[in-house]
């Protein structure tokens, strides 16, 4: 199957990323009363490059891939954010992904600006030495504005530690000595971080937690849909199932899978690995990924695309909380829907900040050489997500802001403002 560039469960034109970001960044300015030449500012990307990667593919043919990296902001230290492969990737939703890279740091509190790569190519249909001579040139290509002082990438959707192992190795071979700072996200052999592989999906669950304690609901035995079963969506269905929950439907680009009882999602991705997907498992119904997001569930978590949850087919959502593991995953015209339903939605730059959280450990064990086990690791991400959770909640309350995007964003925006203030505007 083809990785498609309309992705949208309703198969109509999808929301532009970069619109939503900036629809969502001026419902927190304006509450916040940001001044016109500040909003422009924060606005703004930083730097927006494009280049061309031209790869020599196995029977001797040349194709050229084009390849983003936007850094958004750099008040509050070096860009941070991960590569994307994926047909649809465009300089829009790569600017939107660094925008929300960029109040993510600041929600968490972690000294980054925000950045984000990717690649229009479908990586499915490259050979492994194919994708490692692209990943190769665009490393290179985009080795103009990316270190480890500067802009530090990771992995994001279709890429992996080995992807970001040929980037560390292919910047290394120009500098003449291993940086391993320069990603995140790599194998632990190389430099990576113990935990880092999970971290994403614990920090949904600690957000998933912290959530159920303020709200007043229970995480045993809620019931839990999953849509996308990759690195964030897979770990994190093994995890709510760990913890007691019941994880009732998973999905992947193929198709999505049911099971009122629960389906193991330890078993699944046994299945999948075999399988090349988690359809077909045996002991589930089939069903679409537009059906797996209406599910009556307590707990949905997209973990695949943006624009899954829009105005068409947002009041028919029936999950009583949404936990955005992915980026983007809701229009802010179905934010508003699912807010007047009473449907309470953790937001991205706060649930899926566990991602982001690790790889700043990554590189502090990276530039300090010296490496820490994986309980300090999980324990130091424990104490960063709770706390900016409490963070968020304190400002909802005190502002009386009607959601906790808002709420984030609010959170995030001050933080970032109050840094330009104090820098200044140079010259
Ligand atoms: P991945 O490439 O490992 O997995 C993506 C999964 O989504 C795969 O199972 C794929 O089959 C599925 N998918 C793709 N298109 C789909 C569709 N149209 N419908 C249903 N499923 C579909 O990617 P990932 O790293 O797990 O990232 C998933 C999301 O989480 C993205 O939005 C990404 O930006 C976000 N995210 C990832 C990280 C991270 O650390 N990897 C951190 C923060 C946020």
């Amino acid at each position: 199957m083809e990785l498609t560039t309309t992705d949208r469960p309703s198969g109509k034109q999808a929301k532009n990323p970069l619109v939503m970001a900036h629809e969502q960044f001026d419902a927190a300015a304006d509450l916040l009363g940001l001044g016109e030449g500040l909003r422009k500012l924060l606005k703004s990307p930083a730097r927006q490059l494009i280049v061309s990667c031209p790869v020599k593919m196995d029977d001797g043919r040349i194709e050229v891939y084009t390849g983003y990296r936007v850094q958004h902001n750099l008040a509050r230290g070096p860009a941070k954010g991960g590569i994307r492969y994926h047909p649809s990737v465009t300089l829009d939703e790569v600017t939107a992904l660094a925008t929300w890279m960029t109040w993510k740091c600041a929600v968490v509190g972690i000294p980054y600006g925000g950045a984000k790569g990717g690649v229009v190519v479908d990586s499915t249909k490259l050979s492994l030495s194919e994708l490692e001579r692209l990943t190769r040139r665009f490393t290179v290509e985009i080795g103009i504005i990316i270190g480890p002082e500067k802009d530090i990438p990771a992995p994001d959707m279709y890429t992996n530690p080995q992807i970001m192992a040929w980037m560390m190795d292919t910047y290394s071979m120009h500098k003449g000595y291993s940086v391993p700072g320069i990603v995140t996200g790599k194998p632990v052999e190389i430099g990576g971080s113990l935990g880092r592989r999970e971290a994403t999906a614990r920090g949904v669950m600690i957000t998933v937690r912290e959530a159920c304690r303020y709200l007043g609901r229970d995480l045993t035995g809620m019931t839990v849909a999953v849509q996308g079963f990759g690195n964030v969506g897979s770990i994190a269905a093994e995890m709510f199932h760990d913890a007691g929950a019941k994880v009732v439907a998973v999905s992947d680009v193929f198709g999505a899978i049911y099971s009122a009882g629960g389906i193991g999602p330890h078993a699944v991705k046994r299945h999948e690995l075999e399988a090349g997907s988690v359809v077909g498992f045996p002991g589930a119904e089939p069903i679409s990924n537009a059906d797996l997001l209406e599910l009556d569930v307590d707990c949905l978590v997209p973990a695949a695309l943006e624009d899954q949850i829009n105005e068409s087919n947002a009041h028919r959502i029936r999950a009583k909380l949404i936990a955005e593991a992915a980026n983007g995953p809701t229009t802010p015209e179905a934010d508003k829907i699912l807010r007047d339903r009473g449907i309470f939605i953790l937001p991205d730059i706060l649930t899926n900040a566990g991602g982001v959280t690790v790889s700043y450990f990554e590189w502090v064990q990276d530039m300090a050489t010296f490496f820490w086990d994986e309980d300090e690791v999980n324990s130091k991400l424990e104490r960063l997500m709770s706390r900016a959770f409490k963070d968020i909640v304190a400002l909802m309350d005190t502002r009386k802001v009607p959601d906790m995007r808002t709420a984030a964003h609010m959170l995030a925006i001050e933080r970032v403002a109050k840094a330009t203030e104090l820098r200044g505007i140079y010259p």
